[in-house]
């Protein structure tokens, strides 16, 4: 047993060893994914689950620097589905067995946003006869609010920390109360305290991040004790301020391979937990979510919004199927997940085993 592979067997990992795992190189990335593989293998097995995605609204109060549809790009054009249009996606998933699905959205914290959404989430629950599994991605909110949308039916939320180093948050983000990185903590440990299954996730690859930040978002994301992760590559927008440091980005291919061995690390690390297959990898390389997979993702989330509205919700460029609609990505996902020896595990919500089993 070489020095490497001594490291991917442990047990327990600190900070250096995560450090070792994601400056694998060829030959150890080989041995990365062949560990992070055995144990998708033996604790998740080779399926994979589905959240429809829905992108409920475009509309920000937020201007994080990094984000095409911020407050401030005036070259966005503005939409909100109409709650037709979210029945209709939300059946769309029920018909085609998805199991679960995701809303995800431009922040709002308005009393009228707020209400739109309990309602929609209940009327969901009604037509599905609570069949359909519901993951929110709606940004901060309060412990009020994510306890109002617990209740109504949702059970999993995602929310990035982004990063975990304080220092980098703050120059991605406006300096300003409402970019605030303990208040994104607060709103961990409150979407917690109202019930939900707790998922977070970091960007790979943003300008003056150094695989020193990423060990330490691995050991954030551990000390936190989450139970679902969706983290990807930073891709840059032309049209948000983080542009500026195009100059001091590593390469794409550089960004997609240290996301791969971020997923294979986090796995060994937190083996039962759900983790994602990001979209954006599929925006720097076209097998990007399967190879995801592959290294120790479970989770993947087939874009289900109306095809007509894909194209205003652009985080990052290039963003993948913009031009496509739900039916496209249906008979795309099967092929894909066969090729790589996965299944799709339809009609099941797939919940984070790491939250179930700490229920028990
Ligand atoms: N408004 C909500 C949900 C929508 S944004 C929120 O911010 O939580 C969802 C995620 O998109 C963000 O958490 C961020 O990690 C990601 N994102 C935004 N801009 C991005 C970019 N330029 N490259 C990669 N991911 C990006
Ligand atoms: Fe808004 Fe989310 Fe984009 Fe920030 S990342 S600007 S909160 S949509």
């Amino acid at each position: 047993m070489n020095a490497f592979s001594k490291i991917v067997n442990q047990d327990t990992f600190n900070k250096q060893d995560l450090i070792t795992m994601l400056n694998a190189d060829e030959e150890d990335r080989s041995m990365l994914f062949k560990k992070s593989r055995e144990i998708t293998d033996s604790l998740i097995g080779n399926k994979v689950h589905l959240r429809g995605l829905i992108e409920y609204s475009n509309v920000c109060i937020k201007d994080c620097l990094y984000c095409g549809i911020r407050k401030s790009n005036k070259n966005t054009q503005r939409y909100k589905l109409s709650d037709e249009d979210v029945i209709q996606c939300a059946l769309y998933a029920l018909e085609h067995n998805y199991g679960s699905i995701a809303i995800q959205s431009g922040e709002r914290t308005d009393k009228l946003f707020i209400t739109k959404i309990t309602r929609l989430l209940k009327e969901i629950k009604k037509l599905s006869n609570g069949k359909l599994g519901i993951t929110l991605s709606l940004g901060e909110q309060t412990l009020e609010t994510y306890k109002e949308w617990f209740n109504a039916g949702a059970h999993r939320y995602l929310l990035r920390i982004e990063t975990s180093n304080r220092e980098l948050y703050a120059k991605i983000h406006p300096n300003n109360d409402l970019h605030n990185f303990d208040k994104r903590l607060e709103a961990l440990q409150n979407i917690r305290k109202a019930g939900f299954q707790l998922g977070t996730g970091v960007m790979i690859g943003l300008p003056h991040q150094t695989i020193e930040n990423l060990a330490d978002d691995l050991l954030f994301l551990k000390a936190l004790d989450v139970d679902m992760v969706g983290m990807g590559p930073y891709i840059e927008h032309f049209e948000t301020p983080l542009i500026e440091t195009q100059n001091v980005l590593i390469a794409l291919q550089e960004r997609l391979d240290l996301t791969f061995k971020m997923i294979a690390t986090l796995r060994i690390l937190m083996k039962d937990i759900n983790i994602v297959a990001a979209t954006a990898l599929q925006a720097i390389d076209k097998m990007g979510r399967e190879k995801a997979i592959r290294y120790g993702a479970n989770i993947l989330m087939p874009n289900i919004t109306p095809g007509n509205f894909r194209n205003n919700y652009k985080l990052y460029q290039d963003k993948p199927c913009t031009d496509e609609n739900a039916t496209d990505c249906n008979t795309c996902i099967d092929a894909r997940m066969s090729m790589i020896g996965s299944q799709i595990g339809y009609n099941e919500w797939g919940d984070s085993r790491h939250f179930t089993k700490s229920k028990v």
